[in-house]
């Protein structure tokens, strides 16, 4: 039984510090707190998120639409850049359908032309295939659906009241026939250790991705496994047809998220993951969505950056200043290639000469681009 509350809430948007770099998302949204998929491995239930009964009591954001209108109507210094609704919770879970917070806020979006980012575990979405669309036309849009398993017992069992991952397989194939410009593709995590993370599974759900003309596989091996939301999950595990992984599973965090012990378990997925990908030719990586204001070198030389140190972390060898280099970029009140013409990009945060190398061939582009265009106006 849900216990639905309708709530005021003062603001509807929130900033972050840095873009997400998996999923881009500059802001944050939630049109409801709590969540009524309730999926046994739900990090929300971690004291972090301050929610005591995640998929018990469901608040429903009253008025949410309008308030973000009024903030992006108000708000003088508000650039568009993508925005992800939910965070802790669903933006499709099921009182979406009676409700519409989800869609009404999309209307929004569409209207001041706003990117958007969703990640879901439900096939309600299709039904806003026809504002999706419009927002990919405009800017960007990005569908990715949450599946972990083809396996339709075990995802009962894991995420016991979202759709089963054929109907979220499906509805990834329909918003890609029917809207090509939207950018779709599997979000594969959480895969949990000894549950999913066997060869036939990660094959099966990156084969399927495929076939279902996904555009992208974002994986993440192994979950957190915080406080109440531990203490959650293993209880469940305890007490179903699965209790034979609590002993291995707890082993592999004996020494914690950070240990060697986990990283060489994490190293040697992404290996598998990775090759996967080639395999079904499937970008492991979104495309980002790049502004046409003076942020658009900032952000395409941010995204590769980003996705260098992507690929570097999931080859075991992460590199800090890099990934800061490429999140510092992004707040940059500039253009870079400005910066690059008056000869002061070392004054930027943490490049150094190696940075200053690789991205030395987009700056080009980016200058020849400014002569091009201050030509152009000249004509
Ligand atoms: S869909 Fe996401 S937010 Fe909702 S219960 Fe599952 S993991 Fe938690």
């Amino acid at each position: 039984m849900v216990n639905y509350v309708y709530k005021e809430y003062k603001t509807a948007l929130n900033k972050l510090k840095f873009p997400d770099s998996y999923f881009w998302c500059r802001y944050t949204l939630n049109p409801y707190v709590g969540c009524q998929h309730a999926c046994v491995y739900c990090d929300a239930r971690s004291k972090r998120y301050y929610l005591e009964n995640v998929e018990e009591d469901v608040i429903i954001k009253v008025g949410i639409a309008e308030k973000l209108e009024k903030k992006i109507k108000n708000s003088r210094t508000l650039l568009p850049d993508v925005i992800g609704p939910g965070g802790v919770c669903d933006a499709y879970q099921p009182i979406e359908k009676k409700v519409k917070n989800t869609r009404k806020i999309l209307k929004v979006l569409r209207k001041y032309k706003f990117p958007v980012n969703i990640a879901t575990k439900s096939d309600l979405i299709v039904r806003d295939i026809d504002i999706l669309k419009e927002i990919a036309k405009d800017t960007w849009c990005t569908v990715g659906f949450s599946i972990t398993t083809t396996d339709g017992e075990l995802a009962n069992f894991l995420e016991p009241y979202s759709s089963p991952p054929d109907k979220r397989f499906n509805a990834m194939k329909e918003i890609k026939n029917n809207a090509p410009n939207i950018q779709t593709g599997t979000y594969f995590m959480p895969i949990i250790p000894f549950l999913e993370d066997n060869d036939k599974n990660l094959d099966d759900v990156i084969k399927k991705t495929k076939e279902k003309v996904g555009d992208f596989v974002v994986f993440a091996p192994g979950l957190t496994l915080r406080d109440n939301q531990k203490e959650y999950f293993i209880n469940k595990l305890k007490n179903s047809k699965y209790r034979d992984i609590v002993e291995p599973l707890l082993n592999l965090y004996s020494e914690g998220y950070d240990s060697e012990q986990m990283n060489s378990y994490i190293l040697t997925q992404y290996k598998k993951l990775l090759n996967l990908c080639k395999k079904y030719n499937l970008n492991i990586r979104e495309k980002r969505w790049i502004p046409s204001d003076y942020r658009k070198w900032n952000y395409l030389i941010a995204e590769k950056l980003l996705n260098e140190e992507y690929l570097n972390t999931i080859q075991g060898k992460p590199n800090d200043r890099i990934k800061w280099a490429g999140l510092y970029l992004n707040n940059l009140k500039e253009s870079i290639i400005d910066v690059y013409r008056r000869g002061k990009l070392h004054n930027l945060r943490n490049f150094n000469s190696k940075i200053i190398e690789f991205v030395q061939p987009y700056l080009e582009k980016g200058l020849e681009e400014q002569k091009k265009k201050s030509l152009d106006r000249f004509l």
